[in-house]
């Protein structure tokens, strides 16, 4: 079970990202999956490479889009393990849409969000996730915007599975990977993963000094839906750990007469040229 290729990154050295990779690799290995049944679909962006650099099926789609490809991957064949991947920028800002869907459609989707507040690609603009007045050589007096939740949307959007963690915590990340992996439904993991060469800011001290761990407040429940919307609120979205989950949510396949056995790949359609043939007619 080694999810390790031969292809080197060419991320920065120290670049938030190597860690996730790692933690993916660690975690697919640890709930029993082999390569050859996971796909990582993944958007455009520095992280949008990840999926060239682990040793399973990789589809390096295009910006904002690893949801729609994920999901249709899933759909076709249910027996894979899908893991979709990108960044704040990828998925909170031309990918929202996408993401937003995804979570309340519940399809059992693993998305990874590599967080570093910025466009690291394209080196430094304010992203959704970067805090208002935020200063980058795109907007040197300062973003006006405020920063997006992605854990208050998720929420709101009925996710049955929420959590977030940091590259600098190993340990914490390949668990939270695993749950995830684990999760019959569609989980949304977002990684504080800094950018060290264009973000001056979020820096891993900067993480170090703002996170609030979940593991280190005994009687927190993460099953209480109530208590995960407070404490996201109280803490201004900086929790780590395991926020929400809702086990008895059913997922988007199992929800369906048709899906409920088969992926579409493996469904014999019976029908006939002629049904085919009538069919689009109607659809005239
Ligand atoms: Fe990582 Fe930033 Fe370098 Fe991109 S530019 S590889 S996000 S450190």
């Amino acid at each position: 079970k080694d999810f390790r290729n031969n292809v080197k990154p060419n991320w920065c050295p120290g670049c938030g990202d190597f860690s996730v990779q790692a933690a993916i690799q660690r975690a697919s290995a640890n709930v029993g999956l082999e390569p050859e049944n996971l796909a990582i679909v993944s958007g455009i962006g520095c992280s949008g490479r990840i999926s060239g650099y682990i040793n399973a099926y990789g589809f390096h789609g295009i910006h904002g889009r690893s949801l729609p490809i994920a999901q249709g991957v899933k759909m076709a064949n249910r027996d894979l393990t899908v893991i979709a991947s990108g960044g704040d920028g990828d998925g909170f800002a031309i990918g929202m849409g996408h993401t937003v869907h995804a979570i309340r459609r519940n399809i059992d989707v693993t998305y990874i969000v590599m967080d570093n507040q910025i466009y690291g690609l394209t080196k430094g603009q304010a992203s959704p996730r970067s805090a208002e007045g935020f200063k980058t050589k795109s907007v040197p007096s300062g973003t006006v915007e405020s920063a997006i939740s992605p854990l208050e949307i998720a929420m709101a959007a009925g996710a049955s599975f929420v959590a977030q963690s940091f590259s600098s915590n190993l340990k914490q990340l390949t668990a939270v990977i695993e749950a995830g992996l684990n999760h019959k439904g569609f989980s949304l993991i977002n990684v504080f993963s800094p950018c060290v060469t264009f973000n001056k800011v979020n820096t891993y001290d900067w993480f170090k000094e703002n996170i609030v761990d979940l593991d280190e407040i005994p009687d927190y429940d993460y099953t209480n839906r109530v208590m995960a919307m407070t404490k996201i609120m109280e803490t201004n979205s900086m929790l780590t750990g395991i926020i929400y989950q809702n086990k008895e949510k059913k997922s988007y396949e199992d929800s369906l007469p048709l899906f409920a056995k088969e992926g579409l790949s493996k469904q014999d359609l019976k029908l006939s040229e002629a049904d085919f043939s009538k069919l689009l007619t109607e659809f005239k």
